[in-house]
């Protein structure tokens, strides 16, 4: 079996049954510990979690990870395996071509667990290649972390989303078809609720996709199956419909407004904000962008950045997701990014490895992740070279 070590990039083989001397730990479960600390393990899982006795003389076979801190292996709950980063136009291109892009998806599922990354959330690709990547990991054929994908996003034929689904011409079409969509199989359904934010114009988002009533449809088709909602939406109109729907999580959510911070936290909706998609590219010079754009990316940011802060003061569940796969933010790397923006709007860091961890297990549905305790799987903890 295996552990993954973000602090040296490495994914290390271990035995199932072992002892090792760590720096110190954190969870949400057992708290902060910055001394050092022996851990052991058996059949894969936590035994036991104690202070390391300094007269006490320990077997030569321990393993010695003093300089790294044990912690529940960080989750990203949004991400696009089936996009590089790089190139958007050429990687649906490249999409003509499923084993360039089933080898890609190989390396970027081995560097997610190099970086200590043991969830992800996929927010779906028309292909399905995150559907099969999900299903490679869970046969044991490809190394990688938990994958919970939406295969295929629900959107509206002609509007934004061609990429992500095939598109349904209007709520009667998708009532037509749900059998056989959710037949396809399925861990959350994702709607697309609204177009993308423009660049070169503050507070525009592309239209709103469905009414309420339709995506109360839809809501409720999902939540009839024991199926979370993930909504891609931004902008006054479309978030606020989100909400009143009921949707589980809103993606992105730029331009987001007080009043919906309050229903979304009265409802116990969760904010996925995805700064890395602006932030990377004002962070990552580049010169595909003109001064006036520039200067809109940064109004976005600064305004996301204010509400994350006052989300987290309100108490509203907050998840930490990139869009990895989008322009600029790459597989792993970008979440160390987004844990980095959540720090600079003003949460404690420790906050921000919760949500990174415990919120975002949540936002997944599944609790079994984001956890230190004793019972928890070594391949779900991570090796890291700090603590805060
Ligand atoms: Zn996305």
């Amino acid at each position: 079996m295996y552990i993954s070590c973000s602090a040296i990039q490495k994914i290390l083989e271990i035995p199932d049954e072992g002892e090792a001397v760590v720096a110190g730990y954190w969870s949400q479960e057992l708290g902060l510990c910055s001394q050092p600390t022996i851990l052991t393990w058996k059949e894969g899982k936590v035994n036991s979690i104690e202070p390391l006795n300094l007269l006490e003389s320990y077997p030569n076979s321990i393993l010695r990870w003093d300089s790294y801190f044990l912690l529940p292996g960080w989750i990203d709950a949004h991400v696009h395996l089936a996009l590089d980063s790089l190139d958007f136009y050429q990687c649906l291109e490249n999409w003509a071509q499923p084993c360039l892009i089933e080898e890609n998806m190989q390396g970027f599922l081995r560097h997610y667990l190099e970086r200590g990354i043991v969830a992800i959330r996929d927010g779906g690709d028309l292909p399905g290649f995150s559907w099969l990547a999900k299903n490679r990991v869970n046969e044991g054929v490809w190394p990688g972390p938990k994958v919970i994908s939406v295969h295929e996003a629900v959107n509206r034929v002609g509007m934004y989303g061609r990429f992500l689904g095939r598109g349904f011409k209007d709520i009667l079409e998708w009532q037509a078809k749900e059998r056989d969509f959710f037949d396809q199989g399925l861990d959350q359904l994702k709607v697309v609720v609204t177009g993308l934010i423009r660049f070169d114009d503050y507070q525009k988002v592309g239209p709103t996709q469905w009414s309420v009533a339709d995506l109360k449809e839809l809501v409720n088709a999902a939540h009839r199956l024991g199926t979370p909602v993930m909504a891609h939406a931004s902008g006054d109109e479309g978030i606020s419909m989100a909400i009143t729907a009921g949707v589980d999580s809103i993606e992105h959510g730029y331009y987001m407004t007080t009043r919906q911070l309050e229903r979304m936290r009265e409802k116990g909706i969760a904010w996925v904000p995805t700064v890395a998609p602006i932030g990377n590219l004002l962070k990552y010079p580049n010169d595909r962008y003109s001064a006036h754009e520039i200067n809109t990316l940064k109004r976005i940011q600064e305004a996301q950045l204010t509400k994350i802060q006052e989300a987290y003061h309100l108490n509203v569940r907050l998840g930490v997701g990139t869009d990895a796969g989008a322009y600029k933010v790459p597989h792993a790397e970008s979440l160390y990014d987004e844990i980095d923006w959540m720090i600079q709007a003003g949460i404690p860091k420790l906050e921000v490895y919760r949500m990174a961890t415990h919120e975002n297990a949540r936002i997944l549905g599944s609790p079994e992740l984001g956890r230190l305790d004793v019972g928890t799987p070594m391949s779900l903890l991570q090796l890291a070279n700090d603590l805060g």
